[in-house]
């Protein structure tokens, strides 16, 4: 079994991407490893095996590797989360404001029903208002319960104020 150290370590970090004063954690360089991608994927599976989930929801698009991923080993469906024109069907959606201006996020109107217990999955948290909107629009939806998981939580940023207690939001690596 690998240290969450070693999870941490394998993450590149990149000044000035994609503008200048950013740091970006790199998740690719810990997606490459296998060793690291099992532990990921082990670590992720333990702590919500036991939750019920149905569905788990991944945010375009750094949400599509590690989602699918959860998704075969719960034995649960996969639903996307993505930006405006992309889904071909009936879809709800969510605008929420960034620093400049504004974005949006969309889901199928039939992807989620009120029996789903729902994990919602997303590489990183920042700010929290990705989620916070991908949780809102997933709410339209009246699911039991949603479950919000990162790979990565920025704690300075404190993104986890977003959120309510009605969602339990839990992240595998804190920086
Ligand atoms: P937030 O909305 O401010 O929490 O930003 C989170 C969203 O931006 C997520 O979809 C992340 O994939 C992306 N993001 C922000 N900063 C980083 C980073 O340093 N590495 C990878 N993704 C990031």
């Amino acid at each position: 079994i690998m240290s969450k150290e070693t999870l941490i370590k394998s993450i590149r970090e990149i000044p000035d991407f994609p503008i200048p004063g950013i740091l970006f954690y790199d998740v690719t360089t810990l997606f490459k490893d296998p060793w690291c991608l099992q532990e990921l994927s082990n670590i992720m599976f333990d702590m919500y095996k036991d939750k019920g989930i149905t569905k788990v929801v991944g945010i375009e698009s750094r949400g599509f590797i590690m989602g699918p991923i959860l998704a075969t080993r719960l034995n649960a469906g996969f639903v996307p989360i993505r930006k405006p024109g992309k889904l071909p069907a009936e879809t709800l959606e969510e605008s929420y404001d960034k620093e400049y201006g504004k974005d949006t996020v969309q889901i199928h109107k039939d992807a989620i029903d009120e029996n789903d217990i729902i994990l919602l999955h997303d590489d990183l948290l920042a700010t929290g208002g990705t989620m916070k909107a991908a949780c809102a629009l997933v709410k339209k939806l009246k699911p039991k319960k949603v479950y919000v998981n990162f790979i990565v939580e920025l704690k300075d940023l404190n993104g986890i104020s977003m959120f309510g207690d009605d969602v339990e939001v839990e992240s595998v690596l804190s920086l």
